[in-house]
C-alpha cells in the first residue's frame, strides 16, 4: 500500500512538472531608450525561422544589420529585452482582399462548384455593394488602411492584394502591389483577380517577377476549372515567376507540372471550405515539391486572421493529409515562401542582415515556437516593426518609445498602442487616425466588421 502511494505520489508530482511547464508565463519586454531613434537592438528568443537562437537582432534604420548570438551593439540603440515571447520575421499574408475586410462576413447561401457561381448570385451582389457604394464615395483609403490595421495586429507587415498605384499607402504595412519603400521597380508583381480566359496581352518577364493569379478556383470534380491551368500555359503565363492562389481543382498532374517550373501556390484553405466545401490537395503538392505559402484571401469567407487560418489548415492537415505539413513549414508558410512567391524574398521575409526590419513578436505559448504560433490570438501580440518603425505593440513599451504618438486599442483584454497616424510621410490622408477612420467608415456603413473580432 505504501509502495503504491509512493508510485501515486511520483506521478503526480510529475504531471504538475508537466503542467507547470505547459503553462507558459507571461512575456516581459524590458525597454531601455536609448539616444539614436534609428538604432534598436531586440535581445531574446529569435525563429528566423530556419534557426531558432537566444541572441539578439540589431535594426539600424529600415534594416537589419545583425542577427546573432552576440552583436555589436550600436551606440545609443534602444534595447528591447525580451522574455517568454519569441522575435519572428513579420508575416507575409500571401492572399487577401485588403479592401474588403470591412465588410462583416458572408454567408453563403450554398455551396458552389466554381467561383464564376458565387460571384453571380444576388446574395452576393447584394452584400458587396456598399463596397463600391464607399468606393465611389471617395473612401478607398479609408477602407484599405482599415483592412491594412486588421493585418498589422495580427502580426502581418507585408498583405498581397491591393491594386497598384493605390494611393494612401505606404504608412501602415506593406502592399506588395504597390511595393511600398522596397525600392522594386511598378510592375515587380503583376495580379489578375478576373477569369484567366479574359486577360489580354503580355507579361514582360524581365519587368515583372512574380505573376499572382487566382486559378482553378473549384472543386476537382470540375472540368471548367481545372482547364483554367491549359489556358493559363496557352497564354505563355505559366512559368517559374508564376505564383497560383487556389488551384483547389488541381490533381498530381497539375502539381507535378508546378513543380517542374517552379511555380509557387498559395493556399486559402478557409475561404474554400466556406465556398466548395472543400480545399486544395496541400498534401500532393508538397509530395511532388511545389513551395505553398498561406493568405487569409479575405474576411468575408476566410478567416478574421492569419492565426485563425493556420488553425484551420493545421486542422485540414490533421485530418486529410495524414499531417503531411511539418510543423516547422507553418511558420515558412506567412514568411520565407511568400516572400519568394511575391519574389520579394531579397527584402523580407527573414530575419537576417541586409534585410528590412519587418519584426513581430509574439507571447510564448508553448516551448515549441511552431506549436506556440498555432496557439496564438491577437491578444498575444506583443509588439509589430515595419521597416524598423514600430507601429503595434504593448501600451507599456509603446508608452516608453513613442509617448503620445499612438492610439490605445483593447484587444480582448490586452492593452495596446497603435500608431496610424503618420506626420513624415508626404501620402494622402496620412495623418488620419484609427479613431476618424473608424468614425468616417461608420458614419456611412452601418454594418462595419470589429477590428478584433
Ligand atoms: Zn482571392
Amino acid at each position: 500500500m505504501k509502495k503504491r502511494f509512493r508510485e501515486l505520489e511520483r506521478t503526480l508530482g510529475a504531471a504538475m512538472l508537466v503542467l507547470l511547464l505547459a503553462i507558459p508565463s507571461w512575456a516581459a519586454i524590458t525597454v531601455a531608450v536609448g539616444t539614436d531613434p534609428s538604432k534598436q537592438i531586440l535581445k531574446g528568443k529569435i525563429v528566423t525561422p530556419d534557426q531558432v537562437l537566444d541572441g539578439e537582432v540589431v535594426i539600424e534604420g529600415e534594416t537589419i544589420t545583425c542577427v546573432a548570438v552576440d552583436c555589436d551593439d550600436p551606440a545609443g540603440a534602444t534595447v528591447f529585452t525580451i522574455t517568454n515571447a519569441y522575435i519572428f520575421p513579420g508575416f507575409i499574408d500571401a492572399h487577401n482582399h485588403v479592401a474588403y475586410n470591412f465588410l462583416p462576413k458572408w454567408t453563403p447561401p450554398k455551396l458552389y462548384q466554381r467561383r464564376a457561381q458565387w460571384q453571380a448570385t444576388q446574395s452576393y451582389k447584394v452584400f458587396k455593394k456598399p463596397y463600391d457604394e464607399l468606393k465611389e464615395k471617395g473612401l478607398t483609403c479609408e477602407i484599405i488602411k482599415y483592412g491594412e490595421i486588421k493585418a498589422l495586429i495580427s502580426g502581418v507587415t507585408t498583405i498581397q492584394g491591393t491594386s497598384p498605384g493605390s494611393s494612401c499607402i505606404r504608412v501602415l504595412i506593406r502592399n506588395a502591389e504597390n511595393q511600398n519603400k522596397l525600392g522594386l521597380k511598378s510592375l515587380h508583381i503583376r495580379t489578375y483577380i478576373l477569369d484567366i480566359s479574359s486577360f489580354k496581352g503580355g507579361i514582360d518577364w524581365n519587368v515583372t517577377k512574380s505573376f499572382v493569379v487566382h486559378l482553378a478556383e473549384g472543386l476537382d470534380t470540375d472540368d471548367r476549372s481545372r482547364n483554367e491551368f491549359n489556358i493559363l500555359k496557352q497564354k505563355g503565363l505559366f512559368t517559374g515567376q508564376t505564383a497560383i492562389i487556389h488551384g483547389t481543382a488541381f490533381r498530381e498532374a497539375e502539381f507535378k507540372e508546378m513543380a517542374q517550373v517552379g511555380a509557387k501556390l498559395i493556399w486559402s484553405p478557409q475561404s474554400n471550405l466556406v465556398l466548395y466545401g472543400k480545399t486544395t490537395n496541400i498534401r500532393l503538392a508538397l509530395q511532388q515539391g511545389v513551395l505553398v505559402s498561406l493568405g487569409v484571401d479575405w474576411n468575408p469567407s476566410g478567416s478574421d486572421n492569419i492565426f485563425d487560418e493556420l488553425r484551420v489548415a493545421a486542422q485540414v492537415n490533421d485530418s486529410q493529409f495524414d499531417n503531411a505539413i511539418a510543423d516547422s513549414d507553418w511558420i515558412k508558410m506567412i514568411t520565407v515562401n511568400p516572400s519568394k512567391a511575391l519574389a520579394l524574398d531579397s527584402e523580407i521575409g527573414k530575419l537576417a542582415q541586409g534585410l528590412k526590419a519587418d519584426i513581430t513578436v509574439l507571447q510564448s505559448k508553448n516551448s515549441d515556437p511552431h506549436q506556440s504560433l498555432l496557439n496564438t490570438h491577437l491578444q498575444d501580440v506583443q509588439m509589430v516593426w515595419v521597416g524598423g518603425n514600430l507601429l503595434y505593440g504593448n501600451k507599456t513599451v509603446l508608452e516608453k518609445v513613442k509617448p503620445t504618438q499612438c492610439e490605445a486599442l483593447t484587444v480582448h483584454g490586452s492593452e495596446k498602442r497603435i500608431c496610424v497616424k503618420d506626420t513624415k510621410e508626404n501620402v494622402p490622408k496620412a495623418t488620419q487616425t484609427l479613431a476618424e477612420i473608424k468614425a468616417i467608415l461608420q458614419a456611412n456603413y452601418s454594418n462595419l466588421a470589429p477590428l478584433t473580432p
